[in-house]
């Protein structure tokens, strides 16, 4: 399937492209939904369903783009790297949303219907492009920082979670461990993983995946920290948005 192989090239600048368009726009507009929801963004769905739905790509297309069509699907870095990949969005289409706290929360459909698009560029991209590695201390490095970044966002989740009673969708000051640092460590370890993946994979999918995420996550965690400044009076005035000690 040739046009596959095509498709999957272009990817990536198609990626690329939408980063420097989400960028600048994201840090005037914060995406339609959780506590950025309002009026104007057109129909809305079950937020717990929109999650499954526009992340299923992710998870179900890699995977069989990987198994079935990436010749390379042997290789032990290969495989390495997809299993990485398949944890993250196991847990992110699967598990994430049936966590998820929050009784009657909606997400505008055109978010989800964006999220979809991305994601299958950004899938095949990634599953046709990874090629064998060697196991050189570039390739561990970027596992263990993906890793690192995939238990810090999977914590700071939790964490949030947990603010919650089953059936509350309120807010509150999140509190302990990097939180003390950040608003939002979940951003801070989703930024990690994808830049840890692009380290180990070394491809222009990765690289744009990784561009993206800090394009689409960066204005997002800004948003929430002026969030919490405004709604809490005793926000914590030493926390950073999302980079510890940075911004
Ligand atoms: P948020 O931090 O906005 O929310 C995560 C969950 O926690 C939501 O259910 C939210 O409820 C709840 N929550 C957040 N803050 C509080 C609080 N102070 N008190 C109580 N509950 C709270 O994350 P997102 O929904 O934007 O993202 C979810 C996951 O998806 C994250 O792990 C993120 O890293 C990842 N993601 C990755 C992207 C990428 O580009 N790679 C893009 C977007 C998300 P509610 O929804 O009601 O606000």
């Amino acid at each position: 399937m040739p046009f596959l192989f095509d498709f999957a090239r272009w990817a990536p600048w198609v990626v690329l492209a939408f980063s420097a368009l989400v960028l600048p726009v994201l840090l005037f507009i914060p995406a339609p939904y959780g506590r950025h929801l309002r009026a104007g963004w057109g129909p809305t769905m079950p937020a717990k369903l929109g999650w499954f739905v526009m992340e299923l790509p992710s998870f179900a297309l890699f995977g069989a783009l990987l198994f079935t069509l990436n010749p390379w699907r042997v290789d032990p870095s290969v495989l390495l790297l997809g299993a990485l990949w398949l944890l993250h969005y196991g847990q992110r289409t699967l598990v994430f949303p049936l966590l998820m706290r929050g009784d009657g929360k909606r997400k505008p459909v055109l978010t989800v219907v964006m999220a979809i698009v991305f994601n299958l560029l950004n899938a095949s991209g990634n599953a046709l492009q990874l090629e064998p590695r060697g196991f050189d201390l570039r390739f561990f490095l970027g596992v263990a920082i993906f890793l690192a970044g995939f238990g810090i966002n999977l914590w700071a989740d939790a964490k949030l979670r947990n603010l919650r009673k089953p059936g509350d969708s309120g807010y509150q000051v999140p509190r302990g461990g990097l939180y003390e640092l950040v608003s939002c460590p979940n951003y801070f370890g989703e930024l990690l993983e994808w830049t840890g993946f692009a380290l180990a994979a070394w491809t222009l999918p990765a690289l744009a995946f990784a561009v993206f995420t800090f394009a689409n996550l960066f204005p997002r965690a800004l948003a929430h920290h002026r969030w919490y400044r405004a709604t809490f009076a005793d926000y914590p005035a030493s926390r950073r948005a999302v980079l510890p000690f940075v911004a």
